[in-house]
């Protein structure tokens, strides 16, 4: 296989000047792209462009920016085909889910950021102090270092590049190496819609030094991350030293919450999509159910029957529900979660290996439901990213939102009950970024993403992510034109 340039520095691919990297379908372990993994130097090129577009960029008008990322939506619609074929083979996901979830929702994102960029918000300006008007600026922080996962590769590289360049900030992207495909197709398409060379940087290379390497850089103003929260802790401490602002999107570990008056069929079904999307290596599936002890053994026998009827297959079959996980390595590390779990005398009611027949090569495991298991044990503390879900029973409500709370993770939550009281109390006492209501996982454009407590801070998706994308100055104009102004006499009262 030829060499692919998996860097994409100032409008330009070029061919990375570190170690060999190999990039490999999921479902199959085929090599699918052979290229060089960036360095520092790399990285230092990918920001010394983004540094000398950024004058332009952020001089351009909102409304300019916004004409190009419409036209970036226009790219983006007439390369859907290609971006879902791509984003499913090199993430591994059924075909179905690139076409129907992906690739629309990174359309849509971008749709949404082109208009957002024409209203940046902020207070009125007005006379506060009675003697000067006071307005406010809201402007870009110049060159933006962004890391993303694995799980999402092209929603992920959107939701940070889109609210970051419709401000006015240029950007260096860094996937995760292992699938950075759809990232590289994605700033091309800007580029193709006339965004200028530069603005949308991507680096492809290994955390320990691409990542590294941004962090660090002295010309970075800020570090958007969205992964682990083992490695955004890390980054978080890297980037203290230089003083920049930092914005993490780290795991979640999703608390689903039945209650005894909830519509079972619905639960039961949202329970095992919310659990088995993408194959679990989603920051707010559906982890731990905890269902009111009345519905207990019926909630755990739909589920089940459900998960019988998933289909395991090849990512291009549209009959595929669900495919691989991303690689073997993963792999051994749920199967170790589950089997510990196993062990440790919870039940595994379904799944929990890896599946006979299929897939040669594909790093596959089967749909997994948990029941027995402790409230203190790691599998329902600490987070898979597989196609696992631990059923625990609860008595009350108090209880309910206690176990709900009772991990180190608050990325998102659902709640189900008919009653809106119960509702109401669960989105309230519940402490994650987002609380669904009768359903869980849909995401939308117009509403934030983002964590409480070890899941991180700041807001991805929606205008409130400008509010990590820009700085807000203060302008504050004397109106009065006197030389002598009241408030010097606290200080001296030389005539
Ligand atoms: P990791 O934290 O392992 O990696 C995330 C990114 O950080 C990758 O690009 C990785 O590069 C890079 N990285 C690794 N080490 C460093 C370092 N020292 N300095 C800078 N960058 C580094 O996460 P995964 O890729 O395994 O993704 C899964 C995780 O992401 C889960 O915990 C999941 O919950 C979380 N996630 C959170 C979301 C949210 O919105 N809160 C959304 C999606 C996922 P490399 O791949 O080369 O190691």
């Amino acid at each position: 296989m030829s060499q692919q340039e998996l860097q994409y520095i100032g409008g330009a691919r070029r061919l990375g000047s570190g170690e060999p990297l190999s990039v490999t379908a999921p479902a199959t372990g085929e090599v699918i792209a052979t290229g060089k993994g960036a360095t520092a130097a790399d990285v230092d090129a990918a920001v010394a462009a983004a540094k000398a577009a950024f004058p332009e960029w952020a001089g351009t008008t909102p409304g300019e920016r916004s004409d190009l990322m419409h036209a970036w939506v226009r790219v983006l619609h007439e390369r859907a085909d290609e971006l879902a074929a791509v984003e499913s083979v090199n993430a591994g996901k059924p075909i179905r889910l690139a076409q129907e979830f992906d690739v629309p929702g990174t359309i849509d994102n971008t749709a949404f950021f082109a208009g957002a960029a024409r209203h940046l918000e902020g207070k009125s300006a007005a006379e506060y102090s009675g003697d000067h008007t006071s307005s406010i600026r809201r402007e870009p922080l110049g060159v933006i270092g962004s890391i993303s996962p694995w799980n999402y590769p092209l929603q992920m590289a959107a939701w940070k590049i889109l609210p970051a360049v419709a401000a006015g900030n240029t950007i260096v992207l860094k996937p995760s190496e292992l699938t950075p495909l759809t990232s590289l197709l994605f700033a091309e398409a800007a580029t193709a819609a006339g965004v200028p060379a530069g603005v949308i940087n991507v680096v492809t290379g290994v955390g320990p030094v691409a990542g590294q390497a941004l962090v660090e850089h002295p010309d970075v103003a800020m570090v958007s991350f969205t992964g682990s929260t083992v490695v955004g802790r890390q980054v978080a401490a890297t980037a203290a030293g230089s003083v920049k602002r930092v914005h993490l999107e780290l795991g979640g570990k999703a608390p689903f919450v039945v209650f005894d008056d909830a519509d079972l069929e619905a639960a039961a079904r949202g329970a095992v999509a919310g659990a088995l999307i993408n194959v679990g290596q989603d920051c707010t599936a559906a982890t731990r159910a905890y269902v009111q002890r009345p519905l207990f053994d019926e909630f755990v026998g739909r589920v089940a029957d459900l998960m019988d009827r998933v289909t395991l297959g090849p990512v291009e079959d549209p009959e595929t529900d669900m495919g691989p996980l991303i690689t073997r390595k993963h792999r051994d590390k749920v199967s170790g979660m589950v089997d510990r779990a196993r062990d440790a005398g919870a039940k595994v009611v379904r799944g929990g290996r890896i599946p006979e027949h299929t897939h040669e090569g594909g790093a596959y495991y089967e749909p997994t439901l948990i029941t027995g298991a402790t409230q203190d044990s790691e599998i329902v503390q600490q987070e898979v990213f597989g196609p696992v879900l631990v059923v625990l029973p609860f008595d009350t409500d108090d209880e309910a939102i206690a176990l709900a709370n009772d991990t180190a993770y608050g990325l998102a939550a659902s709640a189900w009950s008919t009653n809106v009281y119960r509702t109401q109390r669960a989105s309230r006492e519940i402490q994650a970024g987002c609380v669904w209501i009768n359903d869980h996982i849909p995401i939308i454009s117009e509403m934030p993403h983002g964590g409480y407590k070890a899941s991180g801070f700041g807001k991805d998706m929606s205008a409130y992510a400008f509010d990590e994308y820009t700085n807000i100055k203060h302008v504050m104009s004397d109106i009065t034109a006197a030389a002598h102004k009241p408030w010097h006499d606290v200080i001296f009262r030389a005539e």
